[in-house]
């Protein structure tokens, strides 16, 4: 089923009047302009189950885009915010990885327009910065506000949502589980107005994971790669490395439920955790002939990072990691491991700009590849807790929820 209707909107939200309008007259939806009260998951404390709450969502500002939201997937990173493995402030209002349509704009807004489908983005694009106008980067300056001094709330120091008479913070720019967000027009890649809400996932999951692999590591024909860490992001992250036409594409994990999945995705070989007693780097050295071309982190754990680059072969390999490890957490390593050739690189949202997030949903219409293997459960935004249960569990590949 698609939502393409964000004039639906009436029936299911009641309407509050502000007495400030700040919203564009360039807007058209009968809600522009108004309080707009709506679902949405709240997260009031770490560490808890967020809950379904009545929220009201102020009116775009200057700059801004009100969204309804259609789809979203429940992200690893999602999960530890909640769990202050990535810090930012509570309560708040989760989620980064979402498609929607824009149902009103603000002043100045000229990049959408009311009734575009858009994908939110956590990472923005200032169009003015020297990471903006690098062809090397996709990270904006503008980046740190979502985790910084601006820490969940929009540019003017203010959010737009509130709940039972209290502020509630946003989330990496985007807050995305709620029937409406507001989010800043740098943060905006206009899409296909006919992207089906799976197309949520190029929101986050598939594109870090697949331009790890494409962008970022620069996978080889004929090469050889291995995978750490079997949910959303590792998933694409085997796709990316199977359109780079790598020869051998290892898939490391520790349920091994998930690898038939992988190996439709293109694996050509998974390898578990707990199948060995023997550290994992030297399993993988033994089955690629001394390492592999490419490594892959995407489970944002220190040691599976430190296995991820030993996994490397010692004289060319690449190991990128691009899991988000807790700001405690200290990667330490012997700078041998580097000395004979290795490169070790990050990776944030595959190096995607906002224009290559546009440009990855047209692929995906023109079907030149699948997020079907990727989605294994869809859920209502009522049943939120179930998709964290499964990342916690580590059980799941990714969970989407449909508005
Ligand atoms: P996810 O759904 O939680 O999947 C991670 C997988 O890694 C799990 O399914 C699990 O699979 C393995 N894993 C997780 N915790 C583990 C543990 N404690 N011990 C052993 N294995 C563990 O997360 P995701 O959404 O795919 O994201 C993966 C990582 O990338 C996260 O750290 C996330 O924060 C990060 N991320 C980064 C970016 C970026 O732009 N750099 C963007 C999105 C996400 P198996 O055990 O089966 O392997
Ligand atoms: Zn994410």
């Amino acid at each position: 089923m698609r939502h393409g209707n964000f004039r639906g909107a009436e029936s299911e939200c009641r309407l509050l009047r502000t007495t400030k309008t700040t919203a564009s007259t360039m807007s058209t939806a009968s809600t522009a302009g108004k309080v707009i009260k709506c679902k949405a998951a709240v997260a009031w404390e770490p560490c808890k189950p967020v809950s379904i709450e009545d929220v009201e969502v102020a009116p775009p500002k200057a700059h801004e885009v009100r969204i309804k939201i259609i789809s979203s997937g429940v992200c690893g990173s999602d999960h530890s915010a909640l769990n202050q493995i990535i810090k930012t402030p509570f309560p708040v209002i989760l989620g980064h990885e979402g498609i929607g349509v824009v149902e009103s704009i603000g002043d100045g807004v000229t990049i959408v327009k009311p009734g575009d489908k858009v994908i939110p983005l956590f990472v923005p694009q200032c169009g003015k910065c020297r990471g903006c106008n690098t062809p090397n980067s996709n990270v904006c300056v503008k980046f740190d506000d979502s985790f910084g001094e601006l820490a969940g709330l929009m540019e003017d120091g203010t959010s737009r949502f509130t709940c039972k008479g209290k502020l509630i913070h946003h989330y990496a720019g985007t807050s995305t589980f709620t029937e409406y967000t507001v989010v800043s027009d740098l943060r905006i890649a206009k899409v296909d107005a006919n992207a089906p809400i799976e197309a949520c996932l190029i929101g986050c999951g598939f594109a870090t994971g697949y331009g790890a692999a494409i962008n970022t590591a620069k996978v080889t024909k004929g090469s050889s790669c291995a995978v750490f860490g079997l949910g959303g992001v590792g998933f694409s992250a085997i796709a990316g490395c199977k359109d780079a036409g790598a020869s051998r594409i290892i898939g490391v994990g520790s349920h091994k439920e998930k690898f038939p999945k992988a190996m439709e995705m293109g694996a050509t070989e998974c390898v578990s955790t707990k199948d060995h007693e023997k550290p994992i780097h030297e399993v993988i050295c033994e089955m690629t002939n001394g390492g592999v071309d490419f490594a892959i982190e995407c489970a944002g754990r220190i040691p599976t990072m430190m296995t991820a680059l030993q996994s490397t072969y010692p004289c060319n390999g690449v190991a990128v990691l691009q899991g988000v490890a807790s700001k405690k957490d200290i990667l330490s390593l012997h700078p041998g491991l580097l000395l004979t050739g290795r490169t070790l690189k990050g990776s944030m949202f595959g190096g995607y700009k906002s224009d290559g997030i546009t440009k990855l949903v047209q692929d995906y219409m023109s079907k030149k590849f699948t997020l079907d293997h990727l989605i294994s459960k869809r859920l209502k935004l009522a049943e939120i807790n179930e998709a964290f249960d499964l990342i916690h569990s580590g059980t799941g590949i990714r969970s989407i929820l449909i508005y």
